[in-house]
């Protein structure tokens, strides 16, 4: 097994004449097994495109992801997060029917949004241990105390969390989140640093794509930077800080 448990190889995704990732050469780096790599450029630049990819919701055009060497090219997004991939979405979804506890539960065992009704009366007030898993993910999010709440009562941080608990929930060796702090008050954004750090300290391999570059460049190891879907630079957290060219790309010059 190589070193990088994830490869993302000369990816290219085109939406009909248009280039969402890839640029000229296509989109090539590398997540090491264990790695945080922060995920960032500016809007429009690819970022959500290239989580679709690596995740499945998306196929590239050219290229491939290669997941512990496994080539990705032929799975379906829900073999994928079965290979242990979790994703939060930059929208996040939660099941407006299901309890915020509920909702979590059923992520251990549903990875997708597929029809699941019939199967709720299976773990429904009845697996202990799942419960005992949900209220801990909860906890770690800063949800404790939410967990009988109606999903709607939730505040759009509180439910940008609960989307994280319920991946966090599948325990995945790979874990990619989307704008997580993206209308989060700073008490939870500090959960969720601390959250993230242990995870990272846990041997969790993480890609977060963020707008709020002091929460990310503070956690990451390294740093990928995406412009017009191409690789505009790459490396470790002070180096990005200080090259002209991202500096340039975020000021708009
Ligand atoms: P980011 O997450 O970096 O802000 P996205 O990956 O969401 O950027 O989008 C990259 C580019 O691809 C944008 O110009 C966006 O409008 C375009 N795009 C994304 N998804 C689609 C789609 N399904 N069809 C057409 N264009 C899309
Ligand atoms: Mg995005």
């Amino acid at each position: 097994m190589s070193d990088a448990i994830l490869k993302v190889e000369g990816v290219i995704k085109n939406f009909g004449g248009f280039r969402a990732v890839g640029g000229p050469d296509g989109l090539t780096f590398n997540v090491p097994r264990g790695g945080f790599l922060g995920l960032i450029g500016p809007n429009g630049a690819g970022k959500s495109t290239t989580f679709n990819l690596v995740s499945g919701v998306l196929k590239p055009s050219e290229g491939r992801v290669v997941l512990e060497d496994k080539d990705l090219s032929d799975c379906k997004a829900s073999d994928i997060a079965g290979l242990g991939l979790a994703r939060t979405f930059q929208t996040p979804r939660a099941f407006p029917s299901l309890t915020v506890l509920e909702n979590v539960m059923v992520g251990v065992s549903h990875t997708n949004e597929g029809p699941f009704s019939a199967m709720l009366g299976n773990w429904r007030q009845s697996d202990g241990e799942l419960r005992e898993k949900a209220q801990a993910a909860l906890a770690k999010v800063g949800l404790h105390g939410h967990e009988d709440d109606e999903v709607g009562n939730l505040s759009g941080g509180e439910l940008r969390m609960l989307e994280v608990a319920r991946q966090l929930v599948r325990e995945p060796k790979v874990f990619l989140l989307d704008e997580p702090t993206a209308g989060v008050d700073p008490t939870l954004q500090q959960k969720l640093a601390s959250l993230l750090a242990d995870l990272h300290a846990a041997g969790t391999t993480l890609i977060v794509v963020e707008h709020n570059l002091a929460f990310l460049l503070n956690l990451a190891d390294r740093v990928v930077v995406l412009q017009n879907g191409a690789l505009l630079a790459e490396g470790a957290p002070d180096e990005i800080r200080r090259n002209p060219d991202v500096v340039a790309a975020y000021l708009g010059a």
